[in-house]
């Protein structure tokens, strides 16, 4: 069993007002990194700014982030920051800005170096991160991953660099401010941590404890995402079991879901958490492991399997693939050995082909 998280994680309500101190520890002129507009909107940015502001740090912001960072945002970040002369990076937002934020600090530490860097095995140092998370899906700011978009591989990919933030100031307030389509959306991406970080190779008694106290906190919240406009406990719960999340995978790494979701971010825009919760039931039933079955859907609360499975259809709605691109993601995944390691029972094309059929709509193209 191993267990190792060495970020300073403070959850709690105005967690970075009150923790402000914490900002000083790390350097003297922060590049705050961030999306384009809701980080604005929900108070984030306000509450990091007024609080360096408070410390007299100056600090530059770099709002660019999308959704799915590219590495060449990253670089045009970096370069920004060295043209500042900024030595830590706070990331603020969903996991798009946090996962750009570990990116950044990593070509700011290495001036000479340009995004290629991100994917080479040799060990290069960084500045050091906060993360002011505003979803409950990622679980980035415990997670040492960093998934750009790379344009030239046509997919997405997590850096080689694994880069813990050093602190996490966590507060559930920030996500009143997203619709029923994010929220849904981020927090089936800290369910599919939970459930593939407990069907894993990897899976330890430590983890088991994350992963598992994780899926009771999410089980209570989860009605909120059928139902709409959830309660100040239930984004609470949302926002904890997408941290714990974090840590679960920080240990165990993802599995076949989310290794399955990547062809539907990249090529068909599904939003992230929605591409690997798609796969969720169909990746438990494939384990034929009926008593680890029954203790995962009773955490979350689910009578059983089917119960769980319906819900999620609810929530997810339809994902509709043509045949001819599940044919061939089945034989690019079937041959990709390194991304089926993780999973704890034998994956071949037939198990991939039944895991898509029963996921989602299969249409033949015109
Ligand atoms: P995201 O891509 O960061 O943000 C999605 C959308 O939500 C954006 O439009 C964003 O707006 C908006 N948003 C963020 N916070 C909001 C709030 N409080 N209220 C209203 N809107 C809000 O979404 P995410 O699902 O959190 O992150 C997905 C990314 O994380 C993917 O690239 C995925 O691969 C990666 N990921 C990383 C890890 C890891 O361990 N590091 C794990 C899983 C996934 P703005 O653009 O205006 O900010
Ligand atoms: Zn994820």
């Amino acid at each position: 069993m191993n267990f190792y998280m060495p970020t300073k994680v403070f959850a709690e309500t105005n967690s970075v007002k009150k923790n402000k101190h914490e900002f000083a520890k790390l350097g003297i002129c922060p590049l705050i990194v961030t999306g384009r507009h809701s980080s604005k909107v929900n108070g984030s940015l306000k509450d990091v700014e007024d609080s360096l502001t408070e410390l007299n740090m100056k600090y530059y912001i770099f709002d660019e982030i999308e959704e799915n960072p590219s590495v060449e945002t990253c670089e045009k970040a970096a370069a920004y920051a060295l043209e500042k002369g900024c030595d830590m990076v706070i990331g603020v937002g969903g996991g798009s800005p946090l996962d750009a934020s570990k990116a950044i600090a990593l070509l700011i530490k290495n001036p000479e170096k340009d995004g290629t860097a991100f994917y080479e095995a040799e060990e290069l140092p960084w500045v050091p991160v906060a993360a002011v998370p505003t979803t409950a899906g990622t679980g980035s700011e415990v997670t040492p991953y960093a998934i750009l978009t790379v344009h030239k591989w046509k997919t997405k990919k997590s850096i080689s660099h694994r880069i813990f933030p050093d602190i996490a100031l966590v507060d559930a307030k920030y996500l009143a401010y997203t619709d029923q389509r994010i929220l849904i959306s981020t927090a089936v991406d800290a369910l599919a941590h939970l459930v593939e970080g407990r069907i894993n190779v990897k899976s330890d008694r430590y983890n088991q404890m994350l992963s598992e106290y994780g899926m009771e906190l999410w089980g209570k919240a989860k009605e909120a995402l059928r139902r709409g406009q959830p309660a100040e406990e239930e984004y609470e719960l949302l926002m904890e079991a997408s941290t714990i999340a974090g840590m679960t995978i920080s240990h165990t790494g993802t599995s076949l879901p989310h290794g399955m979701s990547y062809y539907l971010t990249y090529e068909q825009g599904i939003s992230h958490g929605r591409a690997a919760a798609v796969f969720l039931t169909a990746y438990m039933r494939e384990s034929k492991n009926e008593k680890l079955l029954g203790q995962i859907t009773s955490k979350l609360g689910f009578r059983d399997l089917q119960e769980m499975s319906a819900f999620l259809k609810e929530i997810l709605g339809e994902v509709r693939v043509a045949k001819a691109d599940i044919e061939r993601y089945v034989s690019e995944l079937s041959a990709d050995q390194k991304r089926l390691a993780s999973t704890p029972y034998p994956v071949t094309a037939e198990t991939l082909r039944r895991m898509y059929e029963t996921s989602v709509s299969i249409y033949e193209q015109a």
